[in-house]
């Protein structure tokens, strides 16, 4: 149990031992958003207000029931493959935004993806998800002959792409090469917010139409955002609560914010660690099937991030598969957890650590399991 853990954001989320009960209107918006998979935004503005001591237990054991009644005790992992750092963007919150002069960028070859790949179905993964920049020197046509050939050789995985913004014609491509999932994350559920976040040129409209075509492709499609994201009030947290339960996405991507001295937004304090984990466990709570990882950069602001993590409900882990030498060039944010995953012993670790807390990492796919009926 916590104790007068103290955020990032300097909020403070008390998880005192003790058997007060959770407060009756706290309790009846659990169970009536279990119920409908949904709230009024004030609703969500109240279980945002009165995440603490009591309420929060609750909120983390009904999580973990729910996760419990679908995935039972099994965690998904992911191999991570971070293949270029090249990007075109600008957003004011990332490492390796294309104003960045000082990053160190690097692309991975064709080849060098396959190896990761073969690598991780060695070490039991069944997806590997392939993100990078928005990276014009890194072609379509060669992205999709990545996803053909490790379709074609493991035909058992799945793969996820994480690139970015494309034209429904080249989301419409990937599909055809094989490729599974998509990660998007929208970043914020609110147009003025996203202006704040990026330079005039990038646009909330067109990172919806994206989602909304890569759903209709049929992709499994992941949507997110960043916890305590510079300008992000409990307001704008509720919003994203509203889009995710209008949306329903299959994945779900939520960490929280960490600044990058190199960017705009370098000296804006990190997002919580605490409210992250509240925000996971509502969104088990709201969206049952969801994919939900525990992400790097939750571990990068908690030593047990990702155990703490699939205890608030997550139910997927994403260890970095890139190859040493390029990992730390990745760097989206400061002080980025590389976590290590090259060795057989520290995928044994991870697995043992996640027994510790009675789940069980699986050699599987791991998709959503939409026979599971979520509302
Ligand atoms: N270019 C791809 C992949 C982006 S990197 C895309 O546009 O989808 C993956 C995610 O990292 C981003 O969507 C963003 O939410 C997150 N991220 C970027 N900078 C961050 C920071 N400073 N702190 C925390 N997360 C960050």
């Amino acid at each position: 149990m916590l104790l007068h853990d103290r955020g990032h954001s300097g909020r403070v989320l008390h998880t005192p031992a003790g058997d007060a009960p959770a407060d009756a209107v706290f309790a009846g918006l659990i169970d009536r958003l279990e119920k409908n998979g949904t709230l009024g935004r004030e609703e969500f503005l109240y279980l945002l207000r009165n995440c603490r001591g009591a309420n929060l237990r609750l909120l983390f054991d009904r999580a973990a029931t729910v996760r419990r009644k679908v995935y039972g005790h099994t965690i998904f992992l992911r191999g991570l493959i971070e293949f270029t750092n090249h990007c075109r963007n600008n957003c004011l919150y990332c490492g390796i935004r294309a104003g960045n002069t000082r990053a160190e960028r690097y692309r991975l070859s064709a080849d060098e993806i396959l190896a990761c790949c073969r690598q991780g179905y060695e070490l039991g993964f069944r997806t590997f998800v392939l993100q990078g920049g928005e990276d014009p020197g890194f072609a379509d046509e060669a992205l999709a002959a990545v996803v053909r050939a490790v379709k074609a050789a493991y035909p058992d995985t799945a793969v996820t792409l994480s690139v970015g913004e494309r034209s429904r014609e080249v989301y419409q491509f990937f599909r055809q090469a094989g490729a599974d999932r998509y990660l998007l994350r929208h970043e914020t559920a609110t147009a003025a917010h996203y202006r704040q976040l990026h330079p005039a040129g990038m646009d909330w409209e067109n990172r919806m139409r994206c989602l909304q075509d890569l759903r209709e492709l049929g992709f499994q499609t992941g949507c997110g955002f960043m916890v305590g994201s510079p300008f992000q009030r409990d307001e704008e947290l509720a919003e994203e609560l509203l889009f995710l339960s209008r949306f329903r996405p299959e994945m779900a991507g939520i960490g929280p914010f960490i600044p990058h001295y190199q960017t705009p937004f370098g000296s804006y304090p990190a997002g919580s660690a605490e409210v992250t984990l509240a925000l996971l466990a509502m969104i088990r709570i709201m969206l049952k099937t969801v994919l939900l990882p525990a992400t790097t950069a939750l571990g990068t602001l908690l030593p047990d991030g990702r155990e703490r993590g699939i205890l608030a409900g997550a139910n997927v882990i994403m260890p970095n598969l890139s190859p040493e030498s390029v990992r730390e060039k990745y760097l989206l944010y400061n002080n980025k957890l590389h976590t290590g995953c090259e060795a057989a012993e520290a995928v044994e670790q991870l697995k043992q650590s996640l027994r510790q807390i009675g789940c069980e990492a699986v050699i599987d796919r791991g998709d959503c399991r939409k026979d599971f009926c979520d509302v």
